[in-house]
């Protein structure tokens, strides 16, 4: 102690002692050293930033692109989605000719460009048989001089050779002679469209998927099927009569006919969608297993004579007989035909064939013809302008998806991508096995099975070797000519040629790893598909933003990563659970463990549900999109969490430049990046009444809300718009089927106590409304944080919820069924 004191006191003396002079030079050598350690410590510090950063010329191209679409100034707990594609939203004009912009789009239209490159080169005479097909098909279509001088006079004189269209014929057209399945036969051998009052298709056995089966469905009629059902009033229906009267005009019919035969075919188009059953209502699928004989047929359905029906189908593939069995996914349909086939008028039912065949042939015919379509299509979906031809062209030549599938990847795919993503995907399923395993509303039986299910999914990645063996890609398309000079003929080729391909696998065994169904590698989609197990990525969605070797595995893991997880929770949504790890139609889940499930189910629902939609003032359909809405929370959450694990078994990557985010953050940017769209207003209002997928916006915005990682990543205060107090699943109760309403309230009295929370998050019971199991309730959630939840969406909750299924979700590609990450 006392060494200090005398210390200070020298200290004292010494500093006194110095001239006035030396205490100011004193005080700037001071003032220097201050500086330069600053400067130092700076220079240091900055040293220790920039190893952080990744300045390969791969991460500065990828911070370039990300801080294309990010927009900074929006706080990320405000709104992810403004935040991740802000400047995308500010700097993407749309075309006329388009009806959103993604990157879903951006990849297709560079895939276009790609093969247009190859498909414009003359035909040479090494080349294989079949790339003179897919080449001929773009020649044709490019041959615009041939179809404006011959497209509509050849079409006309095919209809007029097969009986004529009455609108058209006038008092000429013979009613006598006209039958309507006599039509459709002369329809199918032409290649027509002839899923008009119905529709067949050849699709893996529900209950046996190791065999295939005929499929009798009801048809697909038009893409604003919920406008469709409210009648003529509504302003697009009367456009659509309008777009009918001026192509029957333009086929030669009077004004005036044309204006009362086409109300006719409205009218009854409107009847029969209204007989259709809403995919709101077709998500259980054991509701649709429905054997029936030909000979069961013809006694239930006499309006039709199945047996020589089927048979001028498959002719010359297949022939039928009585005892044969085929499925009927809606028998209520058929009932329900009947009484519209019986009472409507041979000139109707005429006019209605004609008129759906020539709807699906415009896009072959001249340029005036199309541009009425193009005047129908503006007010469907806003698009004003037509494609450019090359790139329309291109898209034909791809419906020969070997062909096409197999010319890209020879030439562009990058070959090292496969083995990556085939890591990838095996680390994603591996996190979903772990969550498998630890989730607490599952029992042991079902878990067993659902861990087995997973295990086995099988991964179809990028496109099978067969596209690199021309032998093969010659004999699949044996049987197929197609006409450099004859664009709508050899279109109706294609057709032809596809159904009898479809056709020839009902006398086949599935199999599953059948190269031909997983070949369409020019598709920049996902898929899972339910009677295979299987999960499938082509070639054209393993670049672009969706996936870059070079990169660092957070960009990846958000993008293709998410992709890849919500193909995989395709097994177990809603629809795809109800079938088992071979992709046959079991019920494999315990009750308890099924109603957990249902109620999860049941919160995604209710929480898309209470969505309204700006703009458009419409609430999203929380029903139609749930098994969509489940493939993205699971997905997300898997992909976050197995990059967590690489994180774990790897190394911390770094950051990008110009981004001063953690990897994590990054990894939720990259999720988000991935869904930024524009899209017209019209576009948007069609996609929520009938589509299966939420909206880009909330495909990032609802599951992040729901995540907890990602509101620990950004900090975001509980009760801020990204991390709402309220998450799904959070409800979680016991549902109790067959149970009266008291013992429910005991129930809920009792939970109520035991945990204050619940109470926000109050039940009611509500009957499900399947007729077998009328004495069945279920609990939906009626309280959000101590209020009521608004019930806009009390009209789809009048709908059984768990007991409908197959929509066109499950859309038909390449003859099966399918899950498709997105709609377009
Ligand atoms: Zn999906």
């Amino acid at each position: 102690m006392i060494n200090e004191q005398s210390s200070k006191a020298k200290h004292s003396s010494w500093w006194k002692r110095r001239t006035r002079m030396e205490k100011w030079l004193l005080l700037v050598v001071a003032i220097l050293v201050v500086i330069v350690v600053i400067v130092l410590a700076v220079s240091l510090s900055a040293r220790k930033i920039d190893s952080q950063v990744c300045l390969s010329p791969s991460c500065i191209q990828t911070a370039a692109q990300v801080l294309q679409k990010v927009d900074l100034n929006i706080d990320p707990c405000e709104d992810f989605y403004k935040f991740a594609c802000g400047n995308f939203i500010k700097d993407t004009v749309l075309p006329q000719y388009k009806t959103s912009i993604s990157s879903f789009s951006i990849v297709s239209d560079m895939v276009d460009e790609q093969l247009r490159t190859l498909l414009e080169k003359p035909i040479k005479d090494t080349d294989a048989r079949a790339f003179v097909l897919v080449k001929s098909i773009y020649q044709a279509c490019m041959n615009t001089t041939e179809i404006e001088a011959h497209s509509l006079e050849d079409l006309k004189k095919t209809i007029k050779g097969i009986g004529g269209w009455p609108v058209v014929e006038g008092p000429e057209w013979n009613e006598r002679l006209f039958d309507w399945t006599s039509t459709m036969y002369e329809f199918m051998k032409l290649g027509f469209n002839s899923d008009i009052f119905f529709e067949f298709s050849v699709t893996p056995d529900m209950t046996n998927s190791s065999r295939n089966s005929l499929t009798l469905d009801q048809p697909y009629i038009v893409s604003f099927d919920k406008i469709m059902r409210r009648g003529y009033n509504e302003t697009i229906v009367q456009a659509y009569h309008n777009y009918m009267v001026k192509i029957a005009i333009a086929f030669g019919a009077e004004s005036e006919r044309a204006h009362k035969h086409m109300r006719d075919v409205i009218e009854l188009d409107i009847a029969l969608t209204r007989i259709t059953v809403p995919s709101e209502k077709r998500r259980n699928s054991s509701l649709e297993d429905n054997p029936f004989t030909i000979k069961d047929l013809e006694k239930e359905f006499p309006y039709v004579p199945w047996l020589e029906y089927i048979n001028t189908m498959l002719y010359p593939v297949k022939t039928m007989t009585y005892d044969d069995r085929i499925t009927v996914t809606l028998p209520q349909y058929f009932y329900e035909l009947e009484k519209i086939i019986r009472s409507t008028p041979k000139q109707t039912m005429a006019n209605y064939m004609y008129w759906k065949v020539i709807k699906g042939l415009i896009q072959y015919l001249n340029n005036d013809i199309r541009m009425l379509q193009l005047e129908f299509s503006k007010s469907v979906s806003g698009r004003s302008q037509l494609e450019v031809r090359w790139r329309e062209c291109v898209q034909k030549a791809q419906r020969l998806y070997i062909a096409s599938g197999a010319i890209y990847v020879r030439h562009f795919f990058k070959q090292d991508a496969k083995k990556t993503i085939v890591e990838l995907v095996d680390d994603i399923k591996e996190t979903f096995i772990e969550v498998l395993k630890t989730v607490d509303w599952m029992d042991e039986v079902t878990r067993q099975h659902a861990l087995e299910k997973a295990r086995l999914m099988r991964a179809h990645i990028a496109y099978p070797d067969e596209l690199f063996q021309d032998a093969k890609i010659e004999e699949y398309y044996k049987n197929l000519t197609v006409n450099p000079l004859k664009y709508l003929e050899s279109m109706q080729n294609v057709s032809l040629f596809g159904q009898h391909v479809s056709f020839a696998k009902l006398d086949k065994p599935v199999t599953k790893q059948d190269w031909e169904s997983h070949a369409n590698a020019v598709v920049a989609n996902a898929f899972y598909d339910q009677n295979e197990n299987s999960i499938e990525f082509p070639a054209s969605i393993l670049q672009g933003v969706f996936f870059d070797k070079q990169r660092p595995h957070y960009m990846n893991y958000g993008a293709i990563g998410y992709i890849i997880g919500h193909e995989i929770t395709h097994g177990f949504d809603d629809e795809g659970r109800q079938y088992d790890k071979d992709g046959n139609l079991v019920d494999w889940w315990q009750a308890k463990t099924k109603s957990a499930f249902d109620e999860k189910a049941q919160c995604i629902i209710d929480q898309y549900s209470n969505i309204t939609v700006p703009g458009i003032n419409l609430n999203l359909n929380g029903i139609n999109t749930q098994g969509e809405n489940i493939a993205d929370n699971g997905g997300v959450k898997q992909a976050y969490l197995a990059y967590k694990k690489w994180v774990n078994k790897h190394q911390r990557e770094q950051a990008l430049p110009g981004l001063p985010y953690t990897p994590e953050q990054m990894f939720w940017i990259s999720a988000g990046n991935t869904w930024c769209d524009v899209e017209r207003i019209e576009e948007l209002r069609i996609s929520v009444m009938d589509r299966l997928h939420s909206p880009h916006y909330y495909r990032v915005n609802v599951p992040l809300m729901n995540s907890k990682y990602f509101a620990q990543d950004f900090n975001c205060p509980a009760g801020s718009p990204m991390n709402p107090v309220h998450k799904c699943p959070i409800c979680v109760n016991t549902l109790v089927p067959g149970s009266s309403t008291s013992t429910l309230s005991t129930a809920l009295r009792v939970r109520g106590q035991a945990n204050p929370e619940y109470l926000t998050c109050a039940l009611a019971v509500i009957p499900t409304m399947a007729p077998s199991k009328r004495d069945n309730y279920y609990l939906r959630p009626v309280l959000h944080q101590g209020r009521p939840i608004a019930s806009p969406t009390s009209e789809l909750h009048n709908v059984p919820q768990f007991y409908s299924t197959r929509d066109e979700r499950i859309k038909r590609i390449n003859n099966k069924r399918a899950y498709e990450l997105h709609l377009r």
